[in-house]
C-alpha cells in the first residue's frame, strides 16, 4: 500500500501532523475485498487489523484537517478532524488520487474535548450505509474496514470502541474553503481551490477570476446531482452542514442519516432536527444554501482579481435552482417510464405524489410494483388505479427498462440498519449483515426473493437518528 501526502502544501495550519493513537487489542471485524482489490490493496490478513487501527502506522504524514462549519445555519469557525486521521492518499486501477482516512483513531488538536473516538454501531451504520449508497449508484465515501479497538468509548451507554478506515476522492468540504477564507489566508485559500480544481474538475482551463467562478458552478453542478439522485432513493442526509458538503459531490458524514418509507416531503428523522431544516424536501434548499457559503469564502480570490466578477456570483448561485428543477422532473419521468416528455408530465407527477402521501404509500414500494406492473410482475397499489389508468397512456416498450434503472426494489431501511447493527454489536452475529448486504448489491433488480429485506416497518413515526459517535 503505497500512500503520498496530501494537504501537507497548502499552507500552515491547515494540515496539522498528528498521528493517530495506539489501541490495546485491534480486532479486524469488517473488510471490504473489492474496494482493496480496485486499489490494489495487498495487505494480508493477519496485519490489517494492527495497519488499519493506526497501530501500525504506514503514512508518511498523517494529518488532521482543518475546517470550519455552519452547523444548522450557525457558524463555528473552528471545527476541524477532531476524530479523524488522514493517512495520505492512495491511487485507484485509473490512478486517480484518494483519500484514505482512519476516523476513530485518537484525539488530535481539533478534538475540542472530544475522545476522538468512535463507537463501533455507528462503524458499521457507515460502512453498510455508505456501501449500500454505492450499490445505488450514488456518489459517496466509502469503507475499506472497521477495526475494533479492544477498548470501551464511554457514550451513554458505553459501548465497544472502532476504527473506520474511509475513501473519499477528496476531504475537501465546503467548511475547508471557510476555514481559509474566515482567517483571510488568501495564498492557502487559493491553493486549496486549485488543488480542488485540478484534483475534481480538470477540465476547466480558464485563469483569474474566471477560474474560481467556473469553480463554483462545477461544484453547484454536482451538488444538483448528488441532491436528485438522494431524493430519486428516498435518503435523508440528516445533517447537511457544511463541513458535511464535499466539493467533490460524494456523500459524507453517515451519522444521522436514514431512509424515507412513506412518502412526505416533510419527513425527517433526525433528533436534533427540531425545525425540518433537513427534511426530506428541503435538501435542495439546504445545498443551495451551502453552496451560497462557498461562494462568499471563493469571494476574495474572484474580488482580488475582477470586481465585475463578484456580480457574476449571484446567478451561478441562481442557477442552482434552475438546473435542480431540469433535474428533478427528469428524475420523476425516468421513474415512472416517461421516454417522451409530454406538457402535462408534472400534473401527473403532482397527482401521484398527493396520492402517496394521502394514502402513506411505501416510496420505494410502490415504484418498485410501478416498474413491475409493466411486467405483469405486481400489482398496482388500489390507490392509485385510476390515476394509473392515465399513466399507462404515457408508457411505451422502453419504459420498463428506464424505470428498472431508476427504482430499486431494496433499499437500506432504518429498521434493517437497526437491526444488523444490534445483532452485530450485541451478539457479535453478522448473519443479516452479509445476507443483507448481498441482496443490497443489486438493488436495480426484481428482486422477488428479498422480501424481508422490502417491507417497511409498521409505523416509523418514532425512529429517531442521533449524530453517531
Ligand atoms: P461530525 O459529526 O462528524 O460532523 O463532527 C462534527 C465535529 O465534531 C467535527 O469537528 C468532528 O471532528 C468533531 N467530533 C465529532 N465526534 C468527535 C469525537 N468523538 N471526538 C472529537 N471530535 C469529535
Ligand atoms: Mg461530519
Ligand atoms: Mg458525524
Amino acid at each position: 500500500m503505497k500512500l503520498v501526502p496530501r494537504y501537507t502544501d497548502i499552507g500552515e495550519g491547515f494540515a496539522i501532523s498528528d498521528h493517530p493513537a495506539k489501541v490495546t487489542a485491534p480486532q479486524l471485524l469488517l473488510w471490504n475485498e473489492p474496494l482493496a482489490e480496485q486499489f490494489n490493496i495487498q495487505v494480508n490478513a493477519d496485519s490489517r487489523a494492527n495497519i488499519f487501527s493506526g497501530n501500525e502506522l504506514q503514512a508518511v504524514s498523517a494529518v488532521a484537517l482543518g475546517y470550519s462549519g455552519h452547523q444548522f445555519g450557525h457558524f463555528s469557525p473552528r471545527l476541524g478532524d477532531g476524530r479523524a486521521h488522514l493517512l495520505g492518499a492512495i491511487s485507484d486501477d485509473k490512478n486517480q488520487l484518494w483519500d484514505l482516512q482512519l476516523k476513530g483513531a485518537g484525539a488530535t488538536p481539533f478534538s475540542r474535548g472530544g475522545d476522538g473516538r468512535c463507537a463501533l454501531g455507528p462503524a458499521i451504520r457507515e460502512y453498510v450505509m455508505s456501501e449500500a449508497m454505492h450499490a445505488l449508484g450514488i456518489p459517496t465515501t466509502r469503507c475499506l474496514a472497521v477495526v475494533g479497538s479492544g477498548e470501551t468509548v464511554y457514550r451513554n451507554p458505553p459501548q465497544p470502541g472502532a476504527i473506520v478506515t474511509r475513501l473519499a476522492s477528496s476531504h475537501i468540504r465546503v467548511g475547508s474553503f471557510q476555514y481559509l477564507a474566515t482567517q483571510g489566508d488568501l495564498t492557502s485559500l487559493k491553493n486549496l481551490a486549485d488543488l480542488a480544481i485540478q484534483r475534481h474538475y480538470p477540465e476547466i482551463n480558464s485563469t483569474g477570476a474566471q477560474r474560481y467562478l467556473d469553480f463554483l458552478a462545477a461544484v453547484i453542478t454536482n451538488q444538483v446531482n448528488l441532491v436528485v439522485s438522494w431524493m430519486r432513493v428516498g435518503f435523508i442526509h440528516g445533517v447537511m452542514n457544511t463541513d458535511n458538503t464535499l466539493i467533490s459531490g460524494e456523500t459524507i458524514d453517515y451519522g444521522p442519516c436514514a431512509m424515507m418509507n412513506q412518502f412526505d416531503f416533510d419527513t425527517v428523522f433526525s433528533s436534533i432536527d427540531k425545525q425540518g431544516r433537513y427534511a426530506f424536501g428541503n435538501q435542495p434548499n439546504m445545498a443551495s444554501w451551502n453552496c451560497a457559503r462557498l461562494a462568499e469564502s471563493l469571494m476574495a480570490l474572484i474580488s482580488d482579481d475582477d470586481e465585475q466578477a463578484v456580480a457574476m456570483l449571484t446567478p451561478i448561485i441562481a442557477d442552482f435552482s434552475t438546473q435542480f428543477n431540469q433535474q428533478f422532473s427528469a428524475m420523476w419521468a425516468q421513474k415512472l417510464g416517461l421516454t417522451i416528455a409530454d406538457d402535462k408530465d408534472n400534473e401527473l407527477v403532482g397527482e401521484l405524489l398527493g396520492l402517496l402521501k394521502e394514502h402513506q404509500l411505501d416510496y420505494t414500494n410502490t415504484f418498485n410494483a410501478l416498474t413491475e406492473s409493466l411486467n405483469g410482475q405486481a400489482e398496482i397499489p388500489s390507490a392509485l388505479t385510476s390515476w394509473a389508468q392515465q399513466w399507462q397512456t404515457r408508457t411505451n416498450e422502453h419504459s420498463y427498462q428506464v424505470m428498472r434503472q431508476a427504482n430499486p426494489s431494496v433499499i437500506p431501511r432504518n429498521h434493517i440498519i437497526e437491526d444488523i447493527i444490534t445483532q452485530y454489536t450485541t451478539y457479535g452475529d453478522s448473519e443479516l449483515l452479509s445476507r443483507f448486504s448481498k441482496v443490497m448489491s443489486s438493488p436495480y433488480t426484481s428482486h422477488a426473493q428479498a422480501t424481508d429485506f422490502q417491507t417497511p416497518p409498521e409505523d416509523d413515526k418514532n425512529y429517531r437518528t442521533f449524530c453517531g459517535t
